[in-house]
């Protein structure tokens, strides 16, 4: 079998198709030759976000997050966090500052901070926001459930 999955480094933004049996194996990019998997939220300004939350073949989950918000802040500290090394790489966690990028913030119509959106292939598959109900890391796993067992 030579099936590969396309992982967008997140440092470079460079297009990788890894053999699914290598995915787990701790790959590298194969232009920058850092690690595409490194057990913590990739950091997105609005082009890395074009090219990695909306391109490759793994879910992402899209923390859109604001410094004033206690929620965001213990989001970001601990669960974010620990999800990425529980289930990278069978899904990727990322977070956007909401407020230092307004215009992606608008481009998904995100009404109230902090959200949580899930990507796939360029779609939006999940979302919620706190104006839809209160965001929590009981939450995030309900996200993380769906996306592993449904996409
Ligand atoms: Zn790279």
């Amino acid at each position: 079998m030579s099936e590969t999955t396309h992982v967008p480094c997140p440092h470079c933004t460079a297009r990788n198709d890894v053999s699914r049996d290598l995915l787990s194996n701790q790959p590298s990019c194969a232009s920058c030759a850092q690690a595409l998997f490194e057990g913590k939220p990739i950091e997105l300004d609005t082009p890395r976000f074009d090219a990695i939350a909306l391109r490759g073949d793994l879910p992402v989950l899209v923390h859109f997050w604001a410094a004033w918000s206690g929620t965001s802040l213990m989001l970001n500290k601990w669960p974010m966090m620990s999800a990425s090394q529980k289930w990278e790489p069978r899904m990727r966690f990322a977070k956007v500052n909401g407020e230092a990028h307004p215009d992606l913030v608008k481009r998904y119509g995100i009404p109230l901070l902090p959200g949580l959106y899930t990507f796939h292939r360029g779609q939006v598959v999940q979302h919620v926001h706190e104006r839809m109900t209160p965001i929590s890391g009981q939450m995030l796993d309900r996200m993380i459930w769906y996306a592993l067992n449904r996409l």
